[in-house]
């Protein structure tokens, strides 16, 4: 149940954004609203997985999650899209009740308040969760899966948390890593590229790879070793592919143009993402004071910038945690407010031909921001809505990142509108 019992009465409901925003699709609204108020499944719900069929969520603690019960990993929409559903809500002590994934006349639905919204299905499990590594382990330890593509995990730690008072404030992974008492920062190479391999046995199944993880801030210059690290895995990775590119995204700290050089000449890398995080250069350095602190909201722009000259417009973006400018005390306590410098920002950088990848933000358990409230429903449409109509009047291009291969920002899903 929710914290504030009155919440409803505080917002514009689905229904009511859905009627003031009549240009976009009510099921991709319920889709962010999903994102922002989480979900729980009824036991007529998890009794429909099939667990040699479906992907299953079983209560491990994994990434940025903490526990868990035993659910699907997450939904299909009825127009194909993703609805990823695997973030960590803290259901326990939500801000707002959490929609109800339900079964109505045999079928798998979405409901709020008893009122069926949509018909779901759950996304399947792919082949290589059936098998095993070289080493014995589950090769589903090295590499996840969404519908189409496949996500690898380079450092499970993040090194802004060596400093106190680094770590992203929303962010929940390197705590929930001391938490479970994650002592394996990174897997060998060895096995992730024979998880890949493997992978890509399934025909039709993957369409792209996507790699990321916590920031390693150690080197001969600052993020030579978070460099190193991936391109000795793309290497791995990438014997296994004729191509000159593959089609992979990797999201990382944001690189220097020497840096960027190295990687796009010694990989077979397609697109490239470091995520700004917050659209605003006082917030970010309040939120994300880690890479403020050893980076800066102005020269993570400007090598965002510069990552355009190697990879190429449209094989650029950037992830942002849309949302997250309003927490207290040090964001913005307005929404109009917040919408009005966040779109000046989006414009700036999707001016330069780079998508904001946007996530909806929640407050997820084990991050700084765990007991905060999240904005409105209508500022989540009103802005990602906004940046659909920068995205195309500049022309942007979110292939690796689009509403297929990754499906975790809403915004994304527009483009194909
Ligand atoms: S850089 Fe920030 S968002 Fe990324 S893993 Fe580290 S703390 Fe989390």
């Amino acid at each position: 149940m929710a914290r504030d019992l009155e919440w409803r009465k505080k917002e514009l409901s689905l229904d009511e954004v859905i009627a003031k925003y009549p240009d976009v699709p009510p099921i991709w609204v319920l889709k962010v609203d999903v994102q922002r108020r989480g979900v729980v499944y009824t036991k007529a719900a998890k009794d429909k997985i099939d667990p040699e069929i479906h992907q299953v969520n079983q209560g491990t603690i994994a990434g940025f999650r903490t526990t868990q019960d035993y659910a699907p990993e997450s939904l299909i929409l009825r127009d194909g899209s993703y609805l990823i559903t695997n973030f960590d809500f803290d259901n326990t002590n939500p801000q707002r009740d959490p929609y109800v994934v339900d079964v109505v006349d045999d079928k798998i639905v979405i409901t709020d308040q008893g009122k069926v919204l949509e018909e779901v299905s759950y996304w399947e499990k792919p082949d290589f969760y059936n098998k095993k590594a070289s080493n014995g382990e589950p090769m589903s330890k090295y590499a996840t899966a969404r519908p189409q593509r496949i996500d690898i995990s380079m450092c499970h730690w993040c090194h802004f948390w060596d400093t106190p008072g680094e770590g992203c404030k929303y962010c929940p992974m390197a705590p929930n890593f001391k938490k479970r008492g994650g002592t394996e920062e990174r897997y060998d190479v060895k096995y992730i590229a024979e998880t890949v391999k493997e992978a890509f046995k399934q025909k039709g199944r993957f369409s792209s790879i996507m790699l990321t993880g916590g920031s390693i801030l150690s080197g001969k210059e600052i993020l030579d070793d978070e460099l190193d690290g991936y391109i000795e895995l793309l290497q791995a990775i990438g014997e296994n592919f004729k191509a000159d590119r593959i089609p992979s995204q990797l999201i990382s700290s944001a690189f220097n143009e020497r840096q960027l050089e190295k990687l796009y000449n010694e990989t077979k890398l397609l697109t490239y993402t470091t995520d700004i995080e917050v659209l605003n250069k006082e917030r970010f350095e309040w939120i994300c004071a880690g890479k403020a602190n050893h980076i800066g909201y102005e020269e993570w722009k400007r090598r965002l910038y510069a990552a355009v000259d190697v990879f190429g417009r449209g094989n650029v973006s950037s992830g942002v945690v849309l949302g997250v400018e309003l927490a207290k005390p040090g964001g913005f306590t307005d929404e109009e407010d917040a919408y009005n410098h966040v779109i000046e920002q989006a414009e700036e950088i999707i001016s330069h031909g780079i998508t904001l990848a946007a996530n909806v933000w929640r407050t997820s358990p084990g991050a700084i921001f765990q007991n905060q409230d999240t904005p409105s429903l209508e500022y989540f449409i009103k802005t990602y809505r906004q940046f659909d109509i920068l995205s195309h009047k500049y022309d942007c291009n979110p292939y690796t990142d689009d509403y297929r291969r990754c499906g975790a920002h809403p915004g994304m899903d527009l483009l194909r509108v």
